[in-house]
């Protein structure tokens, strides 16, 4: 039982690591996030220089390779400085390479993730609904007819991360009414998003800012065949296996927000003075500190373990939904703490520990709420499904 990095893998966190402090540092994290409406293109660029973008693609399609233990590191280094905006980097990766990658056809591969590894093309993911996220399936209210070469969809979603500077969005539309159960009869179209019948409207929110997350309306789009994903009506049974990924994906920037939190709750504990001391020397900062490195410890173990199962074939339903809800949770934690330690300028925007807070905060909420999650958990355990 091995859960340290491989010689190459622990090659490409440190130059990712040497990289982000370089080009992305967390003063300019800040700067960029504090925009609301201003979508931080200069980030994407920069990630398309590194070649960030073509990370969890094939060679043949133009990306560099590389399995989940490579995007976890990436996704770890990127948000020690970028926290939630290192989504602009892993929207289009999971929503777009992953996604096509899996259960995308021959012909559609090759059309998209050579401009996907090259930059060219952004994804969001619309799934969420006005009626409800957590009853993703039963809320469904969008739905797509049978048209002529293709489906008319009509509908409304919300929270779609980075949909107003899309250039596809990958939606989850009911296709099927006539159903036993609501995961049948629903279907996954690749929809282009700047076209008419498709209106995107940017929603305030408390984190995560200059990526903004959209309500989105469509009226009669027409989506021809060829932008469908897998067999119409099967969309969850594709979607099922990459759920683990998303979540893998996630606590991996939550693991990168706590060393974020870490290194600069350390660096203030050194300098700042208080009653003449440095505020370092008071055994309860310690204990805030300490704490905060036994998460980062067991968030790692768990993290390597679950990319590493997922990297070799193996199920991690569990192991990954426990690793959501362990890294979200302590994210949080972390970060109030963090606060906590920098006292005033803990709360100032001139610091990064409240942007810290703020981002984590979202991901005990999404992709799936820490209650859904202890529910698969619990149902795993053997107990009856409690919704
Ligand atoms: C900033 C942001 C970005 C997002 N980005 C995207 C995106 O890019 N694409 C996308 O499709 N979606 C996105 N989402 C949506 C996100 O996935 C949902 O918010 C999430 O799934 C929760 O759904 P909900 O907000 O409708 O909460 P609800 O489903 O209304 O849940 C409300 C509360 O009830 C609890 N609850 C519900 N059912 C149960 C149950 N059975 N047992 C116990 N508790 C339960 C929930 O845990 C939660 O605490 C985003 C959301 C936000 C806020």
């Amino acid at each position: 039982m091995n859960y340290q990095l491989a010689e190459e893998n622990q090659a490409f966190q440190d130059s990712v690591r040497k990289w982000v402090t370089k080009e992305c540092p967390k003063q300019w994290a800040r700067e960029l996030e504090k925009h609301e409406e201003d979508f931080p293109f200069a980030l994407w660029d920069k990630f398309t220089e590194a070649g960030f973008h073509g990370v969890g693609i094939a060679e043949e399609f133009g990306g560099q390779g590389g399995d989940m233990v490579t995007q976890m590191i990436l996704g770890r280094e990127l948000a020690r400085s970028l926290a939630g905006l290192a989504w602009i980097w892993g929207l289009t990766s999971f929503a777009g390479s992953k996604s096509i990658g899996i259960y995308g056809s021959p012909e559609q591969q090759k059309r998209f993730l050579p401009q996907i590894a090259a930059g060219k093309l952004r994804a969001s993911i619309a799934f969420t609904e006005p009626g409800g996220g957590t009853d993703l399936l039963g809320a469904m209210r969008t739905e797509a007819v049978r048209g002529e070469g293709g489906w008319i969809l009509n509908g409304e979603k919300t929270w779609s991360s980075a949909a107003q500077v899309a250039d596809y969005l990958l939606v989850l539309a009911r296709t099927d009414k006539n159903v036993k159960k609501p995961h049948h009869g629903v279907t996954l179209f690749w929809v282009p998003a700047k076209q008419d019948g498709i209106k995107i409207t940017p929603l305030p929110k408390l984190g995560i800012r200059s990526m903004g997350s959209c309500a989105v309306h469509f009226d009669n789009v027409f989506v021809p065949d060829d932008l469908v994903l897998g067999e119409p009506g099967k969309a969850w049974y594709m979607l099922l296996p990459t759920l683990n990924n998303e979540r893998i994906m996630l606590s991996a920037f939550c693991l990168g927000v706590m060393d974020g939190v870490l290194e600069d709750a350390l660096d203030y504990m050194k300098q700042r003075k208080a009653f003449g001391k440095l505020i370092g020397e008071f055994q309860v900062l310690q204990h805030y500190v300490a704490d905060i490195a036994i998460w980062i410890h067991s968030t790692e173990l768990m993290l390597h373990h679950t990319a590493g199962l997922l990297t070799s074939g193996k199920p991690c339903f569990m192991e990954s939904s426990m690793l959501k809800v362990q890294a979200s949770d302590y994210a949080v934690k972390a970060a109030d703490l963090g606060i906590q330690i920098l006292g005033g300028m803990g709360y100032s925007a001139e610091t990064d520990m409240q942007r810290y807070w703020r981002d984590a905060r979202l991901w005990k909420i999404g992709p799936i709420s820490n209650e859904m999650a202890r529910n698969g958990i619990a149902e795993g355990l053997g107990l009856p499904r409690s919704f």
